[in-house]
C-alpha cells in the first residue's frame, strides 16, 4: 500500500529500506517448506524469482507476502537488500562507477493490480533506485525521472543522499583508470589486478497467493559507462514488466541488446500467447540475438555478451533462460528459497573466443 506523501516523507524513505536490513536473513522461507509435495504451482504461491544476487532477497520477498504484502512492496524489500550491500558492486551502495568515478544508478518497477510504473535513470548519491522508482510511480503523474531531477526528487521525498562509492570500489576504479589506455598518462602498477569491464544487476519478479503481480529491476549498470548512459534496467518493458493477466519479468546482462527488442515485454507478450514462462524466456533471447549488430556476433551467430531473462507466471510458474549455459537464479515458493540453473541456448564451449568487445564481458 502507498503511503500518503506526507506519512511517506515523514516516515524516512530510507528508514524504510533500511528495515530491510534489520531483520534476520533467511534463505529458506518459513513454516511451509514440508508441505509441498504434490502442489500445482499455484498452490506453491507467493513466489518470487530473481536473478541469483537476490538469493536473501527471493526469501524475504516471499516472506512478507506471506503475511500479507503487496507484490512490488515485497519485491522492492527483496532488492533493497541487495542494493544497500557495499560488497555487491553490481547494485546501489557500492556499485561500480562510471568513466569519471561516479555511481549512476538505473531502476525501474512496475505494479500488477493498478497497472503503474516508475523509473529513473543516471541517478546519483541515493543508495535504493527502487524505491525512488516506486515513488515516481506513487506520487507523480509522471514515469521516468533522470539525472539531476531524480535525484532532486528522491531528495524532496526525504531519500537520504550519500557518497555510493566505497574505498573497495574507489580501488577497483582507480586500477581501471590506471590501466584502460596503454597510451594514457597514467602509470601502471605492477600490483593492479586485470580489471574486466563488469556489469551485474538486479531483477525480482513476484507473485502474491491471489495471483497479483510486481516487478522491480535496480542496478548500477556498466562499469565505467560513458556518463549519463541509461541501460535496460530503468526501461519499463525492457528492464523489467509486468501485466497482472499474465505475469511479471526483467532481465540482467547487456542492457543495449535488450532495449532494442523490449525484452521484458516480449517475455510477457510470449507467455500471453501460451508459451511457458522458460520457452518465452528463450525466445526472448533468440529475439534478441537476432536483433544483434554483426559485430557482437561470431561466424556462427553466437554472441559475445550475455544476457538473461526470469519470468513468473500469474499461476506461480517460474522460468529462468540465459544465452550460454552455467549462471543460475534464484526462486522462493512453498519449497523454499534456492538456486536453480538457467535454461540456455549455447553450451559454454560454444561461446566465442577472442578478443570481446567493451562492455561486453560476462558476470
Ligand atoms: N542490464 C544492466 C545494464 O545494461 C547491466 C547488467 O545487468 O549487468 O545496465
Amino acid at each position: 500500500m502507498a503511503m500518503s506523501r506526507r506519512e511517506f516523507i515523514g516516515a524516512g524513505a530510507t528508514a524504510a529500506a533500511g528495515l530491510a536490513l534489520a531483520q534476520p536473513l533467511t534463505v529458506q522461507s518459513r513454516g511451509d517448506a514440508a508441505a509441498v509435495r504434490g502442489l500445482t504451482a499455484a498452490d506453491a504461491r507467493p513466489a518470487v524469482i530473481s536473478s541469483a544476487n537476490g538469493i536473501r532477497g527471493v526469501a524475504k520477498a516471499r516472506d512478507m507476502m506471506l503475511q500479507g504484502a503487496d507484490p512490488l512492496d515485497a519485491a522492492i524489500a527483496g532488492v533493497n537488500i541487495t542494493e544497500l550491500d557495499p560488497k555487491d558492486h553490481s547494485v546501489g551502495l557500492g556499485g561500480l562507477p562510471n568513466e569519471d568515478g561516479v555511481v549512476q544508478l538505473d531502476a525501474s518497477c512496475m505494479h500488477g493490480p493498478t497497472r503503474r510504473a516508475g523509473a529513473v535513470g543516471a541517478l546519483e548519491d541515493i543508495a535504493t533506485p527502487s524505491l525512488v522508482a516506486k515513488a515516481v510511480m506513487d506520487y507523480t503523474d509522471h514515469i521516468f525521472l533522470v539525472g539531476a531531477g531524480a535525484k532532486k526528487f528522491a531528495l524532496e521525498m526525504g531519500f537520504k543522499e550519500q557518497d555510493l562509492v566505497t574505498e573497495e570500489s574507489r580501488q577497483i576504479w582507480l586500477k581501471w583508470k590506471a590501466n584502460h589506455d596503454p597510451n594514457d598518462a597514467w602509470l601502471d602498477h605492477d600490483d593492479d589486478v586485470k580489471i574486466a569491464f563488469t556489469h551485474g544487476t538486479i531483477n525480482m519478479n513476484a507473485v502474491t497467493a491471489s495471483g497479483d503481480v510486481g516487478s522491480v529491476t535496480t542496478t548500477s549498470g556498466f562499469s565505467y559507462k560513458i556518463p549519463g548512459r541509461v541501460g535496460d534496467s530503468a526501461i519499463v518493458g525492457a528492464g523489467q514488466y509486468c501485466d497482472n493477466d499474465v505475469g511479471a519479468a526483467g532481465s540482467t546482462g547487456r542492457g543495449e541488446a535488450n532495449i532494442k527488442i523490449a525484452g521484458a515485454f516480449f517475455v510477457i507478450e510470449q507467455m500471453r500467447a501460451g508459451a511457458s514462462p522458460e520457452e518465452a524466456c528463450l525466445r526472448a533471447l533468440q529475439r534478441a540475438i537476432q536483433m544483434t549488430e554483426t559485430r557482437l556476433l561470431d561466424d556462427r551467430k553466437r554472441p559475445r555478451y550475455d544476457l538473461t531473462y526470469y519470468a513468473m507466471a500469474k499461476d506461480g510458474r517460474y522460468g529462468c533462460a540465459n544465452i550460454y549455459q552455467g549462471p543460475q537464479f534464484a526462486v522462493a515458493d512453498a519449497r523454499g528459497a534456492r538456486l536453480e540453473s538457467c535454461a540456455y541456448l549455447f553450451t559454454e564451449s560454444e561461446r566465442p573466443r577472442g578478443p570481446v568487445p567493451m562492455h561486453t564481458l560476462s558476470h
